[in-house]
Parts: C-alpha cells; sequence; structure tokens
C-alpha cells in the first residue's frame, strides 16, 4: 500500500514538473489531480445567487421581499412554463461560463451543470414529470468553431444527475444570428425570431420538455425556441441556465 502511493506521489510530482497545470482565475497551480481548470477554493467561491423572484420567468429580483409575478410576465406570459438559473451573471459564475464558451475549457460544463442541478434539484415541482432535455442549439457554423455546443454539454450533466434522456438535434438552429449581446431587448426578439426549427417533432410531441442554456438575458432565446417546440406539439416546456444577466 505504502509502496503504491508512494509511486503514485512520484508519478503526480513528474507529471506537475512537466505538465503544470494552472487554475484559469487565480493562477494557483494545480497540485490535486481531481482539479481540473478552476482549483477547489475558486470553485468553492462561485456564489448561486438564488433571490425571491418571478415564478414564471425566474427573473430574480433586487434585494429582499416575496416571489411574485413579474410585470412583464403579467403583461405576456412567455411559451415556457417555468424557468430558473443556478445564479447570478457576475463574479466567477460569470467568468466560468466565459471560460468555457470563449476558451473553451470544455470540462467546466460538467462542474457547472452539476451546480445547476445542485442547486435547482430542491424545487421538485419544477422537475416533476420532465421527459426530457433538450439543449438551445448552436448554428451549425457556430459549433463547427467553438467544437462543442456548451449547452449540450450542460444539458448532459444535468440529465445525467436528474436521470433525464438529453435529445440533440430536437431543435435546430437554421439561422446564424448575430450574437445576442450586441443588440437590445426589441433587437433580441426579432433577431431570433424565425432562427430555430423543431427537428425531431416525433421525438417531442406530448412531451414535458426542459431546454436547456448557458445564460439568460432577455428570455427571447427561450422564448423563441419554447414557442417552435409548443407549436409542434409539445404538452409543457420549462427551462433551465446557469446564469441570468
Ligand atoms: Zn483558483
Ligand atoms: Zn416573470
Amino acid at each position: 500500500m505504502a509502496r503504491t502511493s508512494f509511486f503514485a506521489r512520484i508519478g503526480r510530482l513528474a507529471e506537475l514538473a512537466f505538465f503544470p497545470s494552472f487554475c484559469k482565475t487565480c493562477g494557483r497551480l494545480l497540485e490535486n489531480p481531481r482539479e481540473r481548470i478552476l482549483c477547489a477554493d475558486c470553485l468553492d467561491q462561485i456564489r448561486l445567487h438564488r433571490s425571491p423572484g418571478c415564478p414564471v420567468c425566474g427573473r430574480f429580483f433586487d434585494g429582499a421581499g416575496e416571489s411574485h409575478l413579474c410585470g412583464s410576465c403579467a403583461v405576456s406570459v412567455p411559451s415556457f412554463s417555468r424557468h430558473r438559473s443556478a445564479g447570478r451573471y457576475r463574479d466567477l459564475l460569470k467568468d466560468s461560463i466565459l471560460l468555457l464558451k470563449y476558451r473553451k475549457f470544455r470540462p467546466l460544463a460538467a462542474v457547472l451543470g452539476r451546480m445547476a442541478h445542485e442547486s435547482l434539484r430542491g424545487e421538485e415541482d419544477f422537475w416533476l414529470g420532465v421527459d426530457l432535455i433538450v439543449p438551445v442549439p448552436l448554428h451549425k457554423k457556430r459549433r463547427r468553431e467553438r467544437g462543442f455546443n456548451q449547452s449540450e454539454e450542460i444539458g448532459r450533466e444535468i440529465g445525467k444527475r436528474a436521470h433525464i434522456p438529453v435529445v440533440r438535434n430536437a431543435l435546430r438552429k437554421i439561422r446564424n444570428t448575430p450574437p445576442q449581446t450586441s443588440l437590445d431587448h426589441r433587437e433580441r426578439a426579432n433577431n431570433v425570431r424565425g432562427a430555430y426549427v423543431v427537428g425531431r417533432k416525433n421525438v417531442i410531441e406530448g412531451k414535458v420538455v426542459l431546454l436547456v442554456d448557458d445564460v439568460y438575458t432577455t428570455g427571447s432565446t427561450l422564448g423563441e425556441c419554447a414557442r417552435m417546440l409548443r407549436r409542434e406539439g409539445a404538452a409543457d416546456v420549462r427551462a433551465v441556465t446557469i446564469a441570468q444577466a
């Protein structure tokens, strides 16, 4: 036993000497083989700020107070019946999403998916009756550039933990739209209108679908995806995101 751990330690030291890896946010050397991309301290610091919010769109309210229907949902109900974010798009949670999407640190998707599931699993009726997970798709050109779809990777982790099958290509993005971040509220809604189609109607028909995306800003992407799924026969559409801006 002692010999094994001795050689394991030598092996680990050699690995650190030849392939040192550092935490991508604080720069600390990752000594523990289970630490990947972010160190344990940084992971601990990711705060999932869950505060009172709208029970439908899941928009968090600033400050204290009770959850209640927000002004926007009171005027027009979104196509999804419920949306929840695991946390707010700020600090290390934001940094992690950016590292995943733009620096392509793909294993972070599993970390974020696990956090989202842990933070939301207590809300039992949100999960009740969900038949399948549908990740918000990327246009094939964008997917090719990135090498993966972050929402699909996050969805796979959530599916694994919640025991819900993930269906790829249930939705397809047929228009390569400009990034939503460059647009205001009204432009965002127009930008995504007609950008998604249901690719596998037989799979979603009569089903309760959980859409998964990385970031929620105005809800126009999720709204448009949910609208298409409902139009093609999904019984109910709910949505989960890692963070809301
Ligand atoms: Zn760190
Ligand atoms: Zn609302």
